[in-house]
């Protein structure tokens, strides 16, 4: 974080001081709310969960080396007490982003968020020192403590926000004033608390609202919905995408042997080839994404395609590929799933599998359901199940409860399938199912919705290995 003294943190936040001998020691590092990530110089913020109570370790993190705790009350270390911590947080980081020389990018969508945000970030980070959001960390308290982690270096600050309903994008905007905005896509994440996509894109393209009129909004031409967002703002657009007219384009795309992808960049600078360490179709539109952040902030083209070509995974269980030392291979694409990445995945296994058939290798996708689908829910895991068929993939495991048997019936009616589909109650069914069926040269997809959990079955079959 910038250096602040506790008596400038106290005024930002409209919090009381308590225990604190003297208001100008100034907090240095990071403000954290994980006891264990305390640095010396830090402030800790204290949260009051169901089980834990910040406040519990005051004394610990002043023994770390915390100048003091942001908390609902008084703790016996040196303190700044206000009512609402998250709120505190947010008056700290407009604060801070207000002080700061960075460009602010900020990105929402209802798919491929993290996926691009590490793409974003270790692109532009190639240019200039760059901070962004650790993993999922996107909303109201995530964001705060992203923004504050930045310093007096930092020239670029790269942000997820997240939305789980109207106003919460636009909460955000207010926090940390993007200049540049990125709207990926609007699907059908969370559309039960929303109520349609309708309010799904109204929600997200509060993004674009906030752009000030020298920003730039970057929208996704494929997706209508996305599209059509550039009536909602001040700022230039730039549209990435295949279609024609997209200014940030991919062109002969293609997904390689072993399922990655390939294909032309084509920015305003040129023209250059792209081909991702990262597997399955979707990371095409999140890397053209990435490219369009880019090149607003001045990069070339070659120094994007370079750039996305040495990208890999920094936030894990997102299509995490991993070769067993008895050549059996682990595709753990188990942080969450939709009808289009569960699609994707499918046609990446499909890819990545056929130099191992031809070998006498098998494709295994095991598969859990897809949450939040409403109404096609029994429509879409029936497509899911064909599509596994379609793409001769060998073995089909459904785990779980009622979707999975829409997921088996899928496939038994695409293909006639009996034996080459297996229900299984749980994670742990599969993994003993795998265990005893896995042989060399086999490549297992490990996919479903985030409440399933389904990365236990991955973890489990790269145990020991
Ligand atoms: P969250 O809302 O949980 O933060 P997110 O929007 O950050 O999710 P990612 O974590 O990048 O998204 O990806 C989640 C899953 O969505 C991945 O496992 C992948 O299967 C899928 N995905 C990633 N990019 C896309 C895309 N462009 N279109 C559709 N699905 C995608
Ligand atoms: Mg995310």
């Amino acid at each position: 974080m910038i250096a602040l003294s506790l008596a400038e943190i106290a005024t930002v936040v409209g919090g009381q001081t308590y225990d604190i001998p003297d208001p100008q020691v100034q907090v240095t590092a990071p403000v954290v709310r994980d006891s264990r990530e305390v640095e010396p110089g830090g402030l800790f913020a204290a949260f009051v969960g169901e089980r834990v109570d910040g406040h519990d370790y005051a004394a610990q993190v002043v023994g770390a080396g915390a100048v003091a705790v942001l908390g609902t009350r008084p703790c016996g270390v040196p303190a700044i007490v206000v009512d609402d911590v998250p709120r505190a947080l947010g008056a700290l980081a407009r604060h801070v982003v207000a002080r700061l020389g960075a460009t602010l990018v900020a990105l929402t969508g209802s798919a491929g968020k993290t996926s691009t945000k590490d793409l974003v970030a270790q692109v532009i980070g190639r240019k200039a020192p760059t901070v962004w959001t650790p993993g999922s960390l996107n909303n109201e308290i995530g964001l705060p403590l992203t923004a504050l982690s930045a310093t007096d270096e930092t020239k670029f600050l790269v942000l997820e926000m997240g939305a789980r309903g109207i106003g919460h994008i636009r909460y955000l905007t207010e926090l940390t004033p993007p200049r540049i905005g990125l709207v990926l896509n609007v699907g059908t994440a969370h559309i039960g608390e929303f109520g349609g996509r309708e309010q799904i894109a109204q929600a997200k393209g509060e993004l674009v609202e906030a752009l000030p009129a020298d920003g730039a909004a970057i929208l996704n031409a494929d997706d209508p919905l996305v599209r059509a967002m550039a009536s909602r703002t001040k700022a230039r657009v730039l549209l990435f995408g295949e279609a024609a007219d997209a200014d940030v384009r991919a062109e002969n795309v293609r997904l390689t042997e072993n399922g990655q992808p390939s294909f032309t960049l084509t920015t305003p600078t040129g023209c250059s080839d792209v081909r991702l360490r990262l597997y399955g179709e979707h990371h095409v539109s999140n890397a053209l994404a990435a490219a369009a952040v880019a090149h607003e902030l001045g990069m070339s083209v070659e120094e994007i395609a370079l750039a996305l070509s040495e990208a890999g995974t920094l936030s894990r269980w997102r299509m995490e590929v991993t070769e067993r030392p008895d050549g059996v291979t682990v595709v753990n694409d188990a942080y969450n799933a939709n009808p289009e990445s569960m699609r994707a995945a499918l046609r990446a296994l499909a890819a990545m599998g056929r130099a191992a058939q031809a070998e006498g290798g098998r494709t295994w996708a095991v598969l859990g359901h897809m949450a939040e689908l409403g109404d096609d829910g029994l429509a879409e895991h029936d497509a899911v199940g064909r599509l596994a068929v379609r793409l001769n993939v060998n073995k089909l495991v459904a785990v779980g409860g009622r979707e999975a048997s829409w997921l088996q019936l899928g496939a038994y009616n695409e293909g006639s399938w009996g034996e080459e589909s297996v229900h299984v109650s749980d994670a742990q069914a599969a993994v003993d199912l795998l265990r005893s069926e896995l042989r060399p040269g086999d490549v297992v997809l490990v996919k479903a919705s985030r409440s399933v959990g389904l990365e236990r079955v991955a973890l489990a079959l790269l145990e020991n290995t």
